[in-house]
């Protein structure tokens, strides 16, 4: 239970909010425009399911209209409700404006717990859904277009392209009416991982500035941090393989819903995923290091804590007790206005949300792109680029008989720069590209002014000035 001074997550956005156009020149019209839901809907259908009728309640909520189409996941989950999908719609437009992607901000939710039901049920209910959202346009490549969240995943996607093509037999760029759909239905390399790839290039860039290393108390790379993540699904797994695999960083607790794993050692990520993939907890994966009580893992030791997993999790309940100086907010809302402040007070340096996970709907741009342009990105120019670096190798080559001993090409480098990009790599440079812009966009807010201490109310500075720029060229 939440403690009774604790906002619900939309006030706690409101709040964030609040505290940043407090710090900004706009017209109360304006900010009041800005920070309000356009519109929520909810549909209540039936399925027959085991010779039941069976009554779902869904979402969907559009929050700003400023760009269209309008973006933002779909959830599977018991606790949706209409205050979180308004929250989640709000933090979708404020992220999409950050990483200026040209979309406004919705989101959708279905009160459902998907494990309860096999594929063929799944599949009915969600073809279901999406019929009732296809036909109020809540679905459509040029008004709104959702994506995985919490609980979905490319199945679902490719089941919500399909009932869109099927209610939209003419419409030429009917997959583009949601993104995070399998390669083989129209979607892109490098999507599954975006999120989590994201989380890894915010780290990255955030440790290329030394002056805001040191802000958090830490000093160096990434080599040899020690980290914790809660919730190892799509975003938690993926981030913290990255991080172990490729940066050096030490996993050193593994936080899940039947409990926590530490080890000052290091976990091995990819057996403990494996693991979870097989007995859905983490009881029994390595006993001595097993606590029931995961949640109080949050509070453990180390350089760097990544909450993965759902909104709330750091609250006024626990906020005292986090000993990590640095947080990034892989998860949506993962800590209230609340635990905001108190942790502020302490020092703690928080990566914040809207940008911390804005690798996901980043690349789900670029998969939009792809469908509306209807060729993989380097088809045209892959082989090209190839000829071209041909060229200079044949030179290079020339030169390094010439020379003799003198000088010689490095072993790897022919085959290395010989290739032309293909698309992953194109995905990578371009989240790459996003996540370091954005990360420098929001701390020369940051460092720039002197009424500002933090990156969240630097990031929401950033993205609603944006969005306040567009309503204005609009005439609002
Ligand atoms: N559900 C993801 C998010 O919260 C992805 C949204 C998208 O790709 O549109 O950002």
């Amino acid at each position: 239970m939440a403690p009774k001074n604790e906002p619900s997550f939309r006030e706690s956005v409101d709040l964030m909010f609040n505290r940043a156009v407090a710090l900004m020149d706009l017209s109360p019209g304006l900010e009041e425009k800005i920070r309000v839901c356009n519109a929520t809907y909810t549909v209540r259908f039936g399925v027959r399911l085991r010779g039941k009728l069976e009554t779902f309640v869904g979402y969907r909520s559009v929050h700003s209209e400023h760009m269209e189409p309008v973006k933002g996941g779909i959830r599977f989950a018991t606790g949706v409700n209409q205050d979180e999908v308004e929250a989640l719609a709000a933090l979708m437009t404020y992220k999409c404006a950050l990483v200026e992607t040209p979309f406004g901000g919705s989101k959708g939710g279905l009160c459902i717990d998907p494990r309860k039901y096999d594929e063929q049920e799944l599949e009915l209910i969600t073809r279901r859904f999406a019929y009732e959202l296809i036909k109020r346009d809540l679905i459509n490549p040029a008004q709104n277009v959702p994506a995985p969240d919490m609980g979905t995943g490319e199945r679902e996607m490719a089941w919500i392209a399909d009932q869109y093509a099927r209610m939209n037999t003419t419409d030429i760029n009917s997959r583009a009416c949601v993104t995070g759909k399998p390669l083989n239905s129209g979607g892109i390399k490098g999507r599954v991982e975006a999120t989590g790839r994201g989380v890894q290039f915010a780290l990255r860039e955030f440790f290329r500035h030394p002056e805001d290393v040191a802000k958090a108390g830490l000093s160096g790379d990434l080599d040899g941090k020690r980290v914790i993540v809660q919730g190892l699904g799509n975003v938690g797994y993926h981030a913290a393989k990255f991080l172990a695999e490729e940066d050096g960083a030490k996993i050193v607790g593994i936080i899940e819903r039947d409990g926590g794993i530490y080890d000052p050692e290091g976990l091995h990520v990819e057996r403990i995923h494996e693991w979870l993939q097989k007995h859905g907890g983490l009881k029994g994966y390595a006993d001595t290091h097993f606590n029931k009580d995961g949640a109080r893992l949050l509070e453990a030791e180390c350089d760097i804590l990544i909450p993965a997993a759902m909104e709330g999790v750091i609250s006024l309940k626990n906020a005292k007790g986090i000993r990590a100086p640095l947080i990034i907010e892989a998860a949506n809302g993962p800590i209230t206005a609340g635990a905001d402040e108190i942790l502020r007070h302490k020092g703690t340096v928080i990566i914040p949300d809207m940008y911390a996970n804005a690798g996901g709907v980043t690349v789900s741009y670029f998969e939009w792109v792809k469908n509306l342009s209807h060729i993989r990105f380097g088809r045209m120019q892959r082989r090209q680029e190839e000829a071209r670096h041909r060229m200079l190798i044949d030179e290079l080559e020339r030169l390094d008989r010439y020379l003799g001993d003198a000088w010689s090409m490095r072993p790897d480098f022919k085959e290395k720069y010989l290739r032309g990009a293909d698309e992953l790599e194109l995905v990578r440079s371009g989240l790459d590209d996003t996540m370091r812009i954005a990360y420098q966009n929001m701390r020369e807010v940051w460092h720039g002014r002197d009424d500002v201490h933090d990156l969240r109310v630097a990031a929401y500075i950033v993205s609603i000035g944006r969005v306040a720029s567009s309503y204005k060229a609009k005439g609002l």
